[in-house]
Order: C-alpha cells, then structure tokens, then sequence
C-alpha cells in the first residue's frame, strides 16, 4: 500500500538563467508526484525491501568501516588486480564505495517519501555524521584517499573514480534534503565541491581535469538546481567543456605520477569517452554506463545554456545508438570486456552483458533529452529502456539483483543478492524510487506528461497552483483520464505523448474530440487553454500485440521474430512452456492473444498463441541426418521481459524463430 508522502511538495530554487534563454522543461521533483499502479507497487518493492536490503549488504561488504572515522581502516578488502604502483590496472572496485553509499543514501531517501522508514533513516543519519566528520578541514572528502590510500589524492582521476564517488555523494544528498529537509550532507557536498572548484578549472595553476567515469556533471546540475548557486552548473559545464581537449589531461597526469600514458589497460580513450572534445563526437563509443552519464550531463548543459552545439552532438549520438547498437530491451553494451560497445549491429542474445546500470542511464539521459521540449522521439525510449532492459534488473519483491541482463538464457543466469561491484543494485533501486520525477516535467507555461500510469502530480503554474491525476492501468491498458484541479483558471499548455507503438490514439477534452493531426508534433499532442477544476482529458491508445523484426544487418536475429504489447517487450520461459524454447517457431500466421493474469507475477498480460516445436523423433542417438525434425503444435506463452527469473530457474528467451 502506498503511504501519503511524509515531506511536503519541494519547490527548487530559482536559477539565474545565463546564457540564452530558451524553455526548458524540468522534472518535478519526487515528491510533487505519487505514483501508483504499475510503477506504485515497482517503488512500494523498494521501499519495504530493496532501501534496506541495500544498506544491510554495505554493511556486510563493509563500507561502514570505511566511512567511519572512529574505527579502524579495514585496509583493501578487494584486492587490485595487480600490485605494480598506480598503473591502469591497479583499480579495485572498493574505490567507488563513496558511489555505492551515495546511491543506497539516495534510493532510502527516495524511498522515505513513499513509506515512512524511522529506523533506516536513522542508519542513513548516522552513515552522513560519519561522512561530516570524516570530512577534511579543507573540504576534500574521500573515503579511499583518506582511509585506504592516503596520499595520493588527486593523481588518477582517469581510474579512481574520485569525482565520480563525490557526484554520487552530491545525488544522494540533494536527494535527502530532499527527502527529509535534513541538509547536513548537501552542507558537507557544498563544501566539498567547493574545494574541487580550487583544484580543478580553467585558471592557471589549477589541474585542467576531469573524471574518467562521467557522474559528477550531471550531479553538479542537480546540485546547482537545489541550491541555486550557478558556480556549481560552472563546473559542470567546465567538466564538459573540457573532455578530450588536447594536450590530453590523462596523458599528463599519467606522466607527472610517473606512469607511462600508453600504459592504460582498455588502450584507447575512447573507453571513457575522452578520445575527442565531446562536441564533435558522432559515434557512441567505450563504457556503457559512462558513455550515458556523459550524455546526460551534455544534456542538462545543453538545457541549461540553450546550446545548440551540444545538443547537435547528443542527437548525432542519439541516432547512433538507436539505429545500431541498442538492444530491443532498451539495455545496451552487448559486451563485458569494456562493459561496453563494441561494433554496429553487434548484438549479441545469450552473451549480452546490457548492465542494469546501462539501461538506467539511458533512462537518465533520455528523460534529460526532454528538457529541451517533449519529443517522442526520446521518450518512447525512455519508456523502452524503463519496462524492460532496466527494472529486469529488480527482481519483483525487490530483493534481487541482475548485472547483466541477456535476452536469453539456457537457465542459469539468475538473479543474485549481492556483486562485487554492486553498482546495478542502488541504481535500479534509485530509479525506481523516484520514478514520479520521470513522468513529468514543467517549464514556464506548460506540462508535458511522458509516462502514463496511476499517479498524481502537484505543481505551480504561472503562480497557480494545480493538481494533475492520471487514473490508467497502463501498461496493461492503453486507456488514460486526466483530471486537472487548478485553484483557479490558469492557462497553460498540457503535452501528452501518443507513443509511436500505438496504431491509433484518440483524445478527448471534457469529452469534446481533439483532432491528434492538428495538435500533435514531435509525437506530443499539445493542447493549450484556460484550464479550471473538473477539466477531464481522457486519451486512448490502441495497444496492439506487435510482432518485432531486427534490421538484417543483426546476425544474431536473423530468422528471428519478438513480440511487444505497448511498452512491453515479452520473452518466453521454460516454465510456462512444454518444448525447450529454442526448439519453438512463432508461425506468421499465429494469432497471438492477449491474456490479463492478475495471479501471475504480481499481475501481468500474458501473450499465447499456438507455435510448432521441433519433436525428437528418431533423435534418440547420432547429431546429424539428411531429413529434419518433424515439428509439433504447441501452445507458446509468453511473459513480460522484465519479470523472467522470478520463478524456478530456467531457459528464457526474447527473439523466437520466425516461421
Ligand atoms: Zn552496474
């Protein structure tokens, strides 16, 4: 059951717009909007299981020695992979325990709207008293430079992860002020970042720098939106500014600590996305996740400063990523060698590495995309990457984790309880809890609504005051009514996305036919009136079972055939089907139904249809013969992709042959 929220409605503070001025639309924040339905019971998960589960496995990794001064240093629990001095290869994932404190901070405070949580948000009060007295004279906060590896702060931004642990730390703090009003940790994240102003920047003397793992950009934004000091969007934007310039900053700090440049274990900069200034990239390239978190910070820069230069980057990568490298899950970088991108087309099922942090990220830069306007284009993705490639990544009682989210599997990839590097678990569970934030965004005069779904939004517009509540079962159904309750008649623009996978949509206004073709651009119907309490806006989407193909040029989906229903991309598993699921074919001509299954994994949409299986007819012995196997009728069901592996271990699989 979902909880009223435990914080009053937070109201961001004002940022001095410099550059030129453009509308932007910006997210509500989390606890203007109450989500129920679908993504209710996703956040409801977190909050009674995944916040704390998360806070108990740092403790048993324990993180908690780490960050507090008072006890002794636990010294390196993860051993680096070779103890040769600072070379590429002396990186140990304990590195980043700032990050994974930051996002568990994060997730609980998220999740403490939802469902009040006294005793986890005393855990959390106590894990931030130890990050304030940990805290130097002079601002510098790092557990592993001042714990573990005293010292040597600042001489490896390029495999440290320094900047990327303190941009973690700033998310989770905006988030628990937030949350709770509590500002000690943005306090202590102010003063930090303040004293990385010193260090890094523009002006001589200072180290022309930059993080190897892109975060802190996007968390500076956040940080300069909550506080309103745009000296922090400076250095977001410095940071961005700043990638790939030459001389190339990881070159000479690999010389001023004696290493040799080359020396780097993934050998091109391309892995971190510094190989060239970020404003003439074209070609999505390196680490999934940082290529993400990059392109996100690049958008709310681009938002920030209406520039035009970056966002012509950022839609250059977009369609790069779209159009050859983007799973149909919405996860992305099919390979675990750099957990990244390797070439056009190459996608591979079985192997896929698609880490739940990637798909998150795609999640963050397509919502940020948005800021710039609605545009389908971005959020059909966001959808995509949000009911598919990332919540797999949860299992439905929120207590287990995937780090890789492959499209099939023989049965033995399942869902673990801890990694270690457990990046995925915080990240999925920090989206999920702050879903709300990715429904709407508002700008000067207008609302746009990307995501359907029971939920209630409260906002101001033009100084009036205005409650928005969908009332849907989407995803299930393509049905959704809008009611406004402005306080008094205020006239704005509402956008509502018609998703480009509906083959039909129909809008009424107070039940008055709205014409999509004379409102609708960029895949946003926008309606624009005076506005007053009891307005009803009712949009329907057709929501038809679609049959998926892959573009030729995918070896590995050729002769292959996936099915989708609105947002939802299905799979097949072992247990809901009689023959083993690569032996099945989905004939063309197969009516596939549709089925509501309120018993079946907290309630889902099942797809069935009859489909032929390979029998084993005189197969008993031998591998080949001239004549094939003679096939059978079986019945196929499938299930949503996000939901596989919450059952008994076994086969799942996304593209079925064709037939
Ligand atoms: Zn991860």
């Amino acid at each position: 059951m979902t909880a009223s929220p435990s914080a009053q409605p937070f109201k961001a503070n004002t940022l001095e717009k410099t550059g030129k001025p453009k509308l932007a639309f910006r997210p509500l924040p989390v606890p203007q909007v109450d989500v129920h339905g679908f993504w209710g019971d996703r956040a409801d998960a977190v909050a009674s299981a995944t916040a704390g589960i998360l806070y108990d496995r740092c403790v048993e990794a324990r993180m908690l020695e780490q960050i507090d001064p008072d006890r002794p240093s636990p010294g390196v629990v993860i051993p680096f992979h070779v103890s040769d001095g600072f070379t590429a290869r002396t990186v140990t994932t304990q590195m980043f325990w700032d990050s994974d404190w930051g996002k568990t901070i994060e997730t609980a405070a998220y999740s403490l709207y939802r469902r009040k949580n006294p005793e986890l948000e005393r855990k959390i009060d106590a894990v931030i008293d130890m990050y304030e007295k940990l805290q130097q004279p002079d601002g510098y906060l790092s557990s592993w430079y001042q714990r573990i590896q005293p010292g040597l702060r600042w001489t490896n931004l390029r495999d440290c992860h320094e900047l990327y642990c303190a941009g973690h730390l700033i998310e989770g703090a905006v988030a628990y002020y937030q949350a709770t009003g509590k500002r000690k940790l943005l306090d202590v994240m102010c003063r930090f970042v303040d004293h990385i102003a010193t260090v890094l920047g523009p002006q001589p003397g200072q180290k022309h720098g930059y993080c190897g793992h892109e975060e802190i950009e996007l968390a500076l934004v956040k940080l300069a939106r909550v506080t309103g000091e745009q000296k922090y969007m400076e250095l977001a934007k410095y940071f961005i500014d700043q990638r790939g310039q030459q001389p190339h900053y990881f070159d000479e700090e690999a010389r001023a600590r004696g290493a040799d440049p080359k020396d780097f274990h993934f050998k091109t900069y391309e892995y971190n996305q510094s190989h060239i200034p970020v404003r003439e990239q074209d070609k999505v390239v390196g680490h999934a996740v940082r290529a993400m978190y990059l392109y996100s910070g690049m958008a709310d820069i681009a938002t920030e400063y209406g520039d035009d230069t970056l966002r012509a980057a950022l839609d250059r990568l977009w369609d790069d990523l779209t159009t050859k490298s983007l799973y149909i899950t919405g996860g992305l970088g099919p390979s675990a060698d750099n957990e990244g991108f390797t070439s056009d087309y190459d996608l591979p099922n079985e192997s896929a590495y698609a880490e739940t942090c990637a798909a998150v990220g795609l999640v963050f830069w397509a919502s940020r995309m948005l800021g710039m306007g609605p545009n389908a284009r971005y959020a059909d993705m966001m959808e995509r990457a949000l009911y598919n490639g990332s919540i797999s990544g949860l299992s439905l009682d929120g207590s287990l984790f995937f780090y890789e989210n492959p499209l099939e599997s023989r049965g033995a990839h399942n869902r673990w309880k801890w990694h270690r590097c457990p990046c995925c678990p915080p990240n999925i569970g920090r989206m999920v809890a702050s879903i709300g934030s990715y429904f709407y965004s508002l700008a000067d005069d207008a609302v746009a609504v990307h995501l359907y779904g029971d939920s209630t939004a409260r906002f101001d517009i033009s100084g009036v005051p205005v409650s928005l509540t969908q009332a849907s079962r989407y995803p299930w159904d393509g049905a959704v009514e809008i009611a406004l309750e402005p306080q008094a008649p205020v006239e704005f623009t509402l956008h509502l996305r018609i998703p480009a996978w509906s083959t039909g949509a129909e809008l009424t206004v107070n039940g008055d036919p709205v014409n999509l073709n004379d409102v609708t651009s960029d895949g946003y119907a926008a309606i624009r009136r005076t506005w007053k309490k009891g307005d009803q806006v009712r949009l329907d989407l057709e929501m038809p079972i679609e049959r998926l193909y892959a573009n030729p040029q995918v070896r590995q989906d050729a002769g292959r055939v996936a099915l989708s229903r609105g947002p939802l991309i299905y799979c097949v598993e072992a247990t809901d089907n009689k023959s083993q699921l690569h032996r099945l074919t989905l004939p063309r001509t197969a009516r596939v139904e549709a089925q509501q299954r309120p018993e079946l994994l907290g309630g889902v949409v099942t797809l069935s249809t009859t489909a032929q299986a390979d029998a084993g007819d005189g197969w008993q012995s031998g591998l080949y013969r001239p004549a094939p196997p003679a096939t059978t009728q079986t019945r196929l069901t499938a299930i949503p992709y996000f939901a596989w592996d919450n059952r008994e271990a076994g086969e799942m699989l996304v593209w079925l042959r064709d037939g």
